[in-house]
């Protein structure tokens, strides 16, 4: 018993030898998997596109299948698919403009904490909050305890100290 060749696209193992490699990779079949596997990640854009310049199949239409499979030259796409795609090209526009869509959650939202930040900032200038609150404030701050605890640390790797820097630290470069 020899290796066998196992196709991915195809889902399917075969003797392996030069003969039926290449009749397999030359094969109808596995270039009708292999378009599928790609096209899985084409964007409906272009998938849209491709169908609206064919033509509907009379085959599949009549009957729900068709030889061709997604081969076929002619359109396997009812409505409710061109519908549906139409909806998945918008979703991808939306995801395109607002790349970050997909971080905002409460304990990611960057523009949250830039204003929570901000509204912090503003109440320690005008004074409404008391000094031991900016202490806590400052030292329940963004940066976790343990890391002011690591010893010997460059100064190029130190947190900044609670409350924020004072004046920039001196330091040797070397
Ligand atoms: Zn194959
Ligand atoms: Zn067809």
């Amino acid at each position: 018993m020899g290796k066998r060749y196992y196709c991915d696209y195809c889902d399917r193992s075969f003797q392996d030898n030069m003969h039926n490699r290449k009749k397999h990779l030359n094969g109808v079949q596995h270039h009708r998997s292999k378009k599928a596997w790609f096209d899985n990640f084409r964007d409906a854009a272009a998938i849209l596109a491709e169908e609206q310049t064919k033509k509907p199949c009379r085959k599949f239409i009549q009957t729900g299948q068709c030889v061709f499979g997604s081969s076929c030259r002619f359109s396997h796409m009812t409505k409710k698919d061109i519908d549906d795609l139409k909806r998945q090209i918008e979703a991808e526009r939306q995801r395109k403009e607002d790349p970050d869509a997909a971080w905002k959650s409460p304990e990611r939202n960057v523009d949250d904490w830039l204003s929570r930040r901000e509204k912090r900032k503003a109440a320690l200038d005008s004074g409404s909050i008391l000094k031991e609150e900016e202490e806590e404030a400052a030292t329940g701050s963004d940066v976790p305890p343990h890391f002011l605890s690591i010893p010997d640390l460059p100064v190029s790797l130190l947190p900044p100290p609670p409350g924020g820097w004072k004046n920039v630290p001196q330091a040797e470069w070397g």
